[in-house]
């Protein structure tokens, strides 16, 4: 990016609600068939225009044909038994029924790769694709097979790197990871969670993104982090090795949330997605509260290093309210830019 404090969202934006339910997670689709196909495409367009219309620099699909950031990538994939569910306890918080892994993993075809070339399509701009990272996915079933959290995590390593060729042919600039199951198994990150995760970006040329936040949509997450007190510090456990590995920028939530700021320290070199959006709630942030973040954050991170963002995705919020946080963001991010080039 050439642009200063480019700006960029964590990921979902929402749906139409002649596509799905609004302002709920798994929500249904309202379409089928053809219709189902068509009824996507126009809404990443509509999505598409929202970013470019708010100013927004690095653009994406608003994740506006997946349902679940981690299950429909899961629903592509062979060796998963979505009938037969087992309930497991998922980023050790909550108990949830979800399928089984029943056999080797591999993916059947392409998962997104048609709607990242359709992205590519509409825009020359900068755009950025999300996938679950290995950990999360893991974190996310229940394994009948490899009975080796670490072992499926390697096989789903792999699988993402072939997605993420394929992201990468078809004219994605950035290709992020999410990976929420990093701010809760941190033995598990520092043992092989960055490695895996390094396994799926292998021989990638584009730039590559991973994102960790503390969950957001349901009322378990919300819960967990009214136990964590007032200063949240799970990042200081994955920020060492993650700075010592091949990942490009970290997105991570900052804005009314409990993180330190000093902790962007520990990347120090990344590029961060500073996120100066509240998505837990509906009031829209003022262009002078996000230049506030931006302010503090580049205390710890270099100016052509720092991305302003959102916290996280913003598919649970109305169309209006995300409407305005990404014009909050664009325009608070505007305000330091000048500052920025004022200094220089
Ligand atoms: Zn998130």
């Amino acid at each position: 990016m050439t642009r200063l404090l480019p700006t960029s969202t964590a990921g979902s934006l929402p749906k139409p609600s002649w596509l799905a339910e609004p302002e709920v997670l798994w929500s249904p689709w309202k379409l089928e068939g053809e219709a189902l196909v068509a009824g996507k495409q126009d809404a990443l367009r509509v999505s598409l225009q929202e970013q470019q219309h708010a100013g927004i620099d690095i653009v994406s699909d608003g994740e506006q044909s997946r349902q679940h950031f981690v299950t429909t990538f899961i629903e592509h994939l062979n060796g998963v038994d979505f009938e037969k569910r087992e309930t497991v306890k998922i980023r050790d918080r909550y108990e949830a029924s979800v399928p089984s892994v029943v056999g080797p993993v591999s993916r059947q075809k392409p998962v997104f790769v048609e709607d990242a070339k359709f992205l590519r399509s509409q825009t020359d701009q900068p755009i950025k694709w999300a996938l679950p990272g290995p950990m999360t996915m893991v974190d996310t079933l229940f394994d009948g097979h490899y009975k080796s959290r670490e072992k499926l995590a390697w096989e789903f390593a792999k699988i993402l790197n072939e997605e993420a060729k394929e992201l990468e042919a078809a004219g994605v600039d950035i290709i992020q990871f999410d990976e929420p199951a990093f701010n809760v198994f941190f033995d598990e990150v520092n043992e092989w969670g960055i490695a895996t995760l390094e396994r799926a970006i292998e021989g990638l040329k584009c730039e590559t993104a991973i994102h960790i936040c503390y969950g957001y949509g349901i009322k378990a997450n919300t819960d967990w982090k009214n136990t964590l007190g007032s200063e949240w510090r799970q990042y200081e456990k994955a920020f060492p090795k993650l700075q010592q590995s091949n990942i490009d920028i970290v997105s991570l939530e900052c804005h009314n949330s409990h993180v330190p700021m000093e902790l962007i320290e520990l990347i120090r070199g990344k590029k961060v997605m500073v996120g100066a959006i509240d998505v837990a709630s509906n009031t829209i942030e003022t262009p002078e509260e996000v230049a506030e973040t931006l302010r503090k954050a580049l205390q710890f991170v270099d100016a052509d290093k720092l991305y302003p963002c959102t916290n996280c995705g913003m598919a649970p919020l109305s169309r209006e309210v995300a409407r305005g946080k990404l014009q909050a963001l664009s325009a608070g991010a505007a305000i330091v830019r000048k500052e920025l080039e004022a200094q220089r």
